[in-house]
């Protein structure tokens, strides 16, 4: 056993009666006393079940804060409103076991069942935890699988968390990929570095600079995650050349603020980590409760763009429920659009005109536009001047 995985199983809470013992110790008798009602939380830590690392504990400053709520389980994970098992219908769109392939050219590759910390708005907790529900044992299908689709070139190693797998799995499986021509870019899905910082070590980074192009998307949702140690796990994936990114989830009372935003985006920055994506929570059933409303998003990332630098903006996004994949949402800055001009407003709201090119736009869209299934722009202006000439027609007889 390597040294991480004996921090992750002898430093980690992951029964509902240490946690209350942790958290009587940590905050006082009575803070347990109210926060902590054992028999109370045992459905909830019976649907999803509950792992704390030292790590996030660390992270947690003060009883209910940002990262408390992450990961203590509440009686609220009970209260199914509008949730579903699986909001993303994730399992409508997996042709084999542990494969979804919703978009053209990328699929996703469950190859984890555990993470080290248990995050309680996991759009996953249907699998997450559950070896039996990601299996281990279904890697074959899922490699032929990737194998035949020659049009997939981007694969996502997810799960649960595919840092929790040991380095020789995880080279067996870099090794797989990388034996299929078509396959370009692998990427690792990942909230290791805040959960578990210690699983980066240094062997990981030297083998994994054998199968690049590797990125990974990392997971941070508060500035308090990006811990010393966080930053130092950071640092090290992108000296072993690895491109970093993170995907935020926007949850109620954990980063719905635009300030809190700010500073996330700020402190991955510095880590040289590329704010990816915000998402909506998902609809998901015991998650509901971290759910805000969009208008929420729209005004966190109206306060970033033009305020901040465009490298700390990621996109916002809905993942469509009932697996429309993702739709970027922005705020609404064009007031007016025609073939003449565009009118728009700035990040302060001070309002420009934008003059449209007066020559012919070059017969290029088109092609593009049928292959995309989208209206060409020259298609579109012929259309309003016939419609212009309709209404003239009719205004006149
Ligand atoms: S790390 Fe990701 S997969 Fe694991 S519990 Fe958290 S959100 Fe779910």
């Amino acid at each position: 056993m390597s040294d991480w995985q004996k921090t992750l199983r002898d430093d980690s809470i992951s029964t509902l009666e240490q946690l209350r013992s942790y958290v009587a110790e940590r905050f006082g008798e009575d803070a347990a006393e109210r926060e902590i009602d054992v028999e109370a939380l045992r459905p909830a830590f019976d649907n999803f079940q509950m792992r704390i690392t030292r790590e996030s504990l660390s992270q947690i400053r003060e009883v209910g804060d940002a990262n408390w709520q992450q990961f203590i389980p509440t009686v609220q994970e009970l209260e199914v409103v509008d949730g579903v098992i699986d909001s993303l219908d994730e399992d409508g769109d997996s042709p084999v076991p542990n494969i979804t392939h919703r978009y053209p050219d990328r699929a996703l590759f469950l190859v984890s069942p555990v993470c080290a910390s248990y995050c309680r708005f996991c759009t996953r907790r249907r699998k997450v935890g559950d070896p039996e529900k990601i299996s281990l044992k279904e890697y074959e299908s899922a490699f032929q699988y990737l194998a035949e689709h020659t049009e997939i070139r981007d694969v996502i190693l997810s799960g649960g968390d595919p840092m929790m797998l040991s380095d020789q799995r995880l080279e067996y499986i870099f090794q797989r990929l990388r034996a299929i021509p078509h396959i370009e870019i692998i990427r690792i899905g990942s909230r290791i570095t805040s959960h578990l910082p210690e699983r980066v070590t240094p062997e990981f980074c030297e083998m994994v600079q054998k199968y690049h192009p590797i990125f990974m998307n990392t997971h941070f949702n508060h500035p308090s995650e990006l811990t010393p140690a966080a930053v130092a796990a950071l640092d090290r994936l992108s000296r072993a050349g690895i491109s970093l990114g993170c995907q935020t989830v926007l949850l109620k009372g954990v980063n719905d603020d635009p300030h809190v935003m700010m500073k996330l985006m700020h402190e991955l920055l510095k880590a040289r980590v590329r704010p990816y994506y915000i998402y909506m929570a998902d609809q998901v059933a015991g998650g509901e409760h971290f759910r805000t409303t969009v208008q929420k998003g729209l005004e966190i990332i109206q306060a970033l763009r033009g305020w901040t630098s465009g490298l700390a903006v990621p996109q916002f996004v809905i993942d469509a429920p009932g697996g429309g994949g993702k739709v970027p949402l922005l705020p609404e800055y064009v007031e007016e659009i025609n073939d003449d001009e565009v009118v728009f407003r700035n990040f302060e709201g001070k309002q420009f005109t934008y003059k449209q090119p007066r020559q012919p736009v070059p017969d290029v869209m088109p092609g593009i536009a049928a292959t995309h299934d989208v209206v060409p722009i020259e298609a579109g202006k012929a259309a309003k001047k016939k419609r212009v000439a309709r209404n003239r027609k009719s205004a006149n007889g």
